[in-house]
């Protein structure tokens, strides 16, 4: 008997798990971790059988509760060699500025490190028991993928967090050559319609461009994955004339990409872009740097945070610089905040920004109609399940999918265990 049990991530963006049982074997997608109002949260897993685990990319909301997995026990761990060390850094993070108790630490870790096997895009993996894995290439962040499990009785299709529209760092996401019988669907933007990359590109490149000529500085608060440096490609590409700084943890994050060049659809432009950008170095040059017209790139991409909240409260008192938002701003974050009340709260006090503020929508996930057209694809699956997105995304992408084109297609709870 197969059946397929959604521990966390239905119906909300936050810990991503996703557990496919047989007789014979268990294979897991993705352990995240939810950051709530309060303290952090993770799903909860009974032990399976020979249990296999499979990670789609590096970010928490998916990879945030592995370390649990090694406080009392152990499973092989399959990634690809990007994620390995992005998600390294994300969970030692993790772990050092977490205010509230965690049910790990760098023990468990380690536990999970030791664990872990590296897999290529495309390349099948035998897990025994008849169960094989695929990883094929998401487009999301670098080394994000989507999972392929293949079974004796189902072929499964995680989408994992995905991308069909190439950006300057990436490709868009390769899709499974084999027809799957079961999907899970991301969800996150199934309400979003995203302008064309190319037209946000130009704008975003105009107002810095302007802001620059005037005589301003430019804070592009960014995720410190993927975010920050594909800012640092635009930029490049585009050919703006001005010195561009990159700080926090997206420094550690271009170390990484530099040592990966496979997983770049433009890898001297990567190269070539992180070069031409000045990285912080010391306490002294974050004094000083905005005083010049200068870009700066830096975590963290809301505000929380980072330096980028400290860079900010260097430039918000002047008319002349401005703050360009890169990414969606989730309410209640100091990001959002700024965006609609021109404010900024840095938890000493409530400032009045007279800088400019900006949002770009520089998604990393597939908008409304990439989702459409990625699941109305599957249309011989028996089981599409609608995953990672707020409630009225997962239910418009399902209901979408059904009535207008025909697709067996739900919205899963977390919770539910489903005999397929
Ligand atoms: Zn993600």
């Amino acid at each position: 008997m197969t059946h397929i049990h959604f521990l966390g991530g239905c119906k909300t963006i936050g810990s991503s798990a996703y557990l496919i049982e047989d007789d014979e074997a268990s294979v897991l997608l993705d352990f995240g971790v939810s950051f709530g109002a309060s303290a952090p949260s993770f799903p909860k897993l009974t032990r399976p059988r020979n249990l296999a685990v499979a990670l789609s990319h590096a970010h928490l909301d998916h990879s945030g509760g592995l370390p649990l997995l090694f406080a009392s026990g152990a499973a092989p761990v399959y990634m690809t060699a990007i994620t390995r060390e992005l998600v390294r850094m994300l969970l030692k993070d993790f772990i050092r500025i977490s205010e509230y108790y965690l049910p790990f630490e760098e023990y468990e870790m380690q536990r999970l490190f030791r664990r872990v096997k590296v897999v290529r895009y495309d390349e099948p993996v035998e897990l025994g028991n008849g169960t094989t894995i695929t990883f094929v290439d998401a487009g999301h962040i670098p080394g994000s993928a989507a999972i392929q499990v293949e079974t004796d009785t189902h072929r499964f299709y995680y989408t994992g967090d995905i991308n069909t529209v190439q950006t300057q760092m990436l490709n868009g996401a390769q899709l499974p050559e084999k027809s799957p019988d079961v999907v899970l669907l991301e969800s996150t933007y199934a309400l979003t319609r995203h302008d064309p990359r190319t037209q946000i590109e130009k704008n975003f490149v105009e107002a810095v461009s302007e802001t620059i000529e005037s005589g301003g500085s430019v804070l592009v608060p960014a995720f410190a994955v993927a975010r920050s440096q594909e800012i640092l490609c635009i930029l490049a590409k585009h050919k703006v004339e001005c010195p561009v700084y990159l700080d926090g943890m997206a420094r550690e994050a271009a170390r990484i990409f530099l040592r990966h060049p496979a997983f770049f659809r433009d890898y001297p432009l990567l190269r070539g872009a992180l070069k031409k950008a000045n990285w912080i170095r010391s306490k002294r040059q974050r004094a000083n740097v905005m005083n010049e017209a200068c870009v700066m790139v830096a975590p963290a991409g809301m505000l929380r945070g980072g330096t980028a909240a400290m860079y900010l409260r260097q430039i918000l008192d002047d008319t002349k610089n401005a703050v360009m938002l890169v990414g969606f701003q989730i309410p209640g974050t100091p990001g959002r905040n700024l965006l609609e009340n021109h404010v900024f709260d840095d938890g000493s006090g409530l400032h009045k920004v007279k800088a400019r503020v900006h949002l770009f929508d520089f998604s990393s996930h597939a908008g409304q109609e990439e989702l459409l057209a990625l699941g109305s694809s599957f249309s011989n699956a028996q089981n599409i399940f609608t995953v990672h997105g707020e409630t009225e995304s997962c239910e418009f992408l399902a209901t979408t999918l059904r009535e207008e084109h025909g697709v067996n297609a739900s919205v899963a709870e977390t919770g539910q265990r489903i005999e397929l």
